[in-house]
């Protein structure tokens, strides 16, 4: 008997506290994903790479709008999303204790703007996409002339870019089509 209580001291605390006291989780723990609406601009790389399908998009071109949305009952914490996401719009918190009391609470959504193309009035993209698309194109050239002649041709879905060849002289080209001269 003493030799088991002298082996228990020796050994110390093998458990913890937990739930009573705070439970601290090793570095690179995965626990729930957060994610910030803000940041995201509904690109879609999150819902194709989540394994789990626990990350979905929906487009609806009648209200022109695009719908994001997280169910944490599917999650598996694998931290794909994280890994592609261009924005660090979705990333993994240390946060662990998921448990709700509605299924509804299970549920994060977000909506987002389509951006239709000038030419054939399909929405391809979203507004913010399209935004940031220009901000970094802004930042790298460094001449506002130059972002303002190619917005025109971001603004296009790739079908239409492809179609007038706006690699070169697409930009004439395609003001040409849009007040109906021929080429
Ligand atoms: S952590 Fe994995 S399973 Fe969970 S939402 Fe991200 S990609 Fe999907
Ligand atoms: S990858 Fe990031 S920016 Fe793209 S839809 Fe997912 S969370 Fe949003």
């Amino acid at each position: 008997m003493l030799k088991l209580f002298k082996t228990i001291l020796k050994t110390g605390e093998a458990t913890v506290k937990y739930p009573f006291k705070p439970l601290e989780v090793c570095p690179g723990f995965r626990g729930k994903p957060v994610y910030d609406a803000e940041q995201c601009i509904a690109c879609g790389a999150c819902t194709v790479a989540c394994p789990a399908n626990a990350l979905t998009m929906e487009t609806d071109t009648t209200t022109g709008e695009r719908v994001w949305q997280i169910f944490y009952g599917r999650c598996i914490f694998c931290a794909r999303c994280e890994e592609v996401c261009p924005t660090r719009a979705i990333v993994l918190s240390e946060e662990f204790e998921l448990a709700v009391t509605q299924k509804a609470d299970l549920y994060t959504t977000a909506t987002f703007a389509l951006h239709s193309c000038p030419q054939c009035n399909q929405p391809f993209t979203t507004k913010k996409a399209l935004a940031l698309t220009m901000d970094l194109l802004a930042q790298s050239s460094g001449d506002p002339d130059t972002v303002e002649a190619l917005r025109e041709v971001y603004e296009c879905c790739p079908g239409c870019r492809q179609k007038y060849n706006l690699s070169t002289n697409g930009s004439l080209r395609m003001r040409q089509i849009a007040v109906g001269e021929k080429s």
